[in-house]
């Protein structure tokens, strides 16, 4: 009886607020949306690609991801950029400008040569809805206000004004300092980081595509603070590292945006503060290095549906400045293990660019090809890459200049200093067979060697073991060593002065 008083009073409050604000019939509800992006992925499956990304907290809805590239099925040594929209429920003009952007791709791929770079050039990843429960609140009816997801705060079972989270107050970077602890208010920042499962598809797509660049779409309801692409970050008295790198793309793709201002007006580049916790902004910057940028939509929350069409036109040029600057002023390359050649997993510093990892985490090459990339205004740049169990590389002076890719090809030495296989100090060989097959152990005549000490390690230059300091007179000197996995293995002998570095491919 309590929950039918509670529901009648919600709705009571919520038709006048409906009164307030009809929603034009131009904005994509959930099944609309649903339908359209079928109707893309099945139209153009050559170049698309539709993933659930995860499924929303409070009623289960799948959370839909379009990939647009050639080979959309493969994941490609390419750039790759995420787009968003709806974080925020009312926000509804973000969803519109994900499927323009989309559309935008699909039509004029082949026809339209830049289009058609980009599609083949780079993975774009549009997620339109992350919070397709607040948006059904909304698009319903119920609360045409309704900003957060529809976690059930009160565990009373169904939706009220008590629910919710303020998914982009839910990201862990500096969390406890966003929005709000309590779950009335409509900044909510949720129980604990992440605790939501919109959060989590986005943080878990992020780290498995390391995006380079990202727009999220939100609008304001506070008129003053439309019309503008926020970029990390001030904190404290200090700029992000990136910043001469972060901010010029933040105002050209602001100046790419006409304003409903008139002729002459376009959108302002505003930095925001890192102090504003949870951010999706700030913690795709923080986690994996994406520049990621806020761009507030209009001016107000419901643009009317007869501007719908011209607001996404106009941000979609935004949009594509964005894509031009990932083929222009950067560093790019890959890092591999140098004897191998096996694509590393390293940190890459730019010492220009670098803050510690409380502030910024470490900046990686993926794990896949061993490709970084950089954007950076012209200047001259030191490179620094990192890991653990090789020797750090230091490259000065690497040049970046305006419109120009500057490829790095990085090769890490294992340490300590085996990437002289095949040198031999003397005409000693070892002999033990390139390719052990099917077998527990390595066994092995040692030639021609009688003392000294091998090292073991592993194909990524991981020192194993040490096998033995052995000094025989034996003719048939064995070497035995049970690795517990198939895999290429260095033994390093060292007899003396003199070190020699055998390669083999064992197999369990
Ligand atoms: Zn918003």
């Amino acid at each position: 009886m309590k929950f039918l008083t509670k529901l009648i009073l919600i709705l009571l409050i919520v038709g006048s607020i409906n009164f307030i604000f009809p929603i034009d019939p131009r904005y994509h509800t959930y099944e609309e949306m649903c339908e359209e992006l079928n109707t893309i992925v099945t139209s153009y499956s050559n170049i698309t690609r539709m993933e659930t990304i995860g499924y929303s907290t409070g009623f289960n809805l799948p959370i839909l991801a379009v990939k647009i590239s050639d080979n959309p099925n493969l994941h490609e040594d390419e750039p790759r950029v995420l787009f968003t929209g709806i974080h925020h429920a009312c926000e509804l003009i973000g969803v519109e400008i994900c499927l323009a952007l989309l559309w935008e791709l699909v039509t004029k791929y082949e026809l339209d040569s830049f289009v058609n770079y980009v599609v083949n050039n780079t993975e774009t990843w549009v997620v339109p809805m992350v919070n397709p429960d607040g948006h059904h609140i909304v698009m319903s009816g119920i609360d045409t206000l309704w900003r957060k997801n529809c976690r059930d705060n009160n565990n009373n079972g169904v939706w009220d004004p008590e629910d919710g989270v303020d998914l982009n107050r839910n990201y862990d970077f500096l969390w406890h300092l966003g929005g709000s602890s309590n779950p009335l208010d409509r900044e909510y920042r949720g129980p604990y980081p992440f605790s939501e499962n919109e959060t989590r598809a986005i943080r878990n797509l992020a780290y498995r595509e390391r995006f380079i660049a990202n727009i999220c779409f939100h609008s304001h309801r506070d008129w003053s603070y439309g019309e503008a692409v926020y970029y990390p970050w001030r904190w404290g008295n200090s700029w992000c590292p990136d910043h001469n790198h972060i901010r010029p793309i933040a105002e050209s793709i602001a100046v790419n945006i006409p304003s409903e201002l008139g002729s002459g007006y376009t959108y302002s580049p505003i930095y925001g503060r890192a102090t504003e916790g949870g951010l999706t902004r700030n913690w795709l910057y923080y986690a994996i290095g994406c520049f990621s940028y806020t761009i507030e939509v209009s001016r107000g929350y419901f643009p009317a549906g007869n501007i719908v069409d011209t607001l996404c036109k106009r941000n979609l040029q935004g949009v594509f400045y964005l894509y031009r600057r990932l083929f222009s002023n950067k560093i790019t390359g890959h890092v591999y293990d140098s004897i191998t050649l096996q694509p590393l997993q390293a940190e890459v510093r730019i010492l220009e660019a670098y803050a510690p990892p409380e502030t910024t985490w470490y900046r990686v090459s993926d794990s896949v090809y061993g490709r970084f990339y950089r954007l950076l205004s012209p200047g001259n740049y030191t490179l620094q890459v990192i890991k653990p169990g090789y020797n750090t590389k230091t490259i000065y002076n690497v040049p970046v200049t305006l419109g120009n890719t500057t490829q790095l090809e990085i090769l890490l030495s294992p340490n300590p200093g085996i990437d002289d296989e095949g040198v031999i100090l003397n005409k000693k060989r070892l002999k033990i067979p390139t390719i052990i097959k099917k077998s527990k152990r390595i066994e092995a005549n040692l030639g021609e060697f009688k003392k000294g000490k091998i090292d073991v390690f592993s194909s990524t230059g991981q020192y194993i073991a040490t096998l033995s300091n052995f000094n025989s007179s034996t003719e048939n000197f064995s070497l035995v060593l049970e690795p517990n996995k198939s895999g290429i293995y260095f033994l390093r002998l060292q007899e003396n002065n003199q070190v020699q570095v055998k390669k083999i491919i064992f197999i369990k």
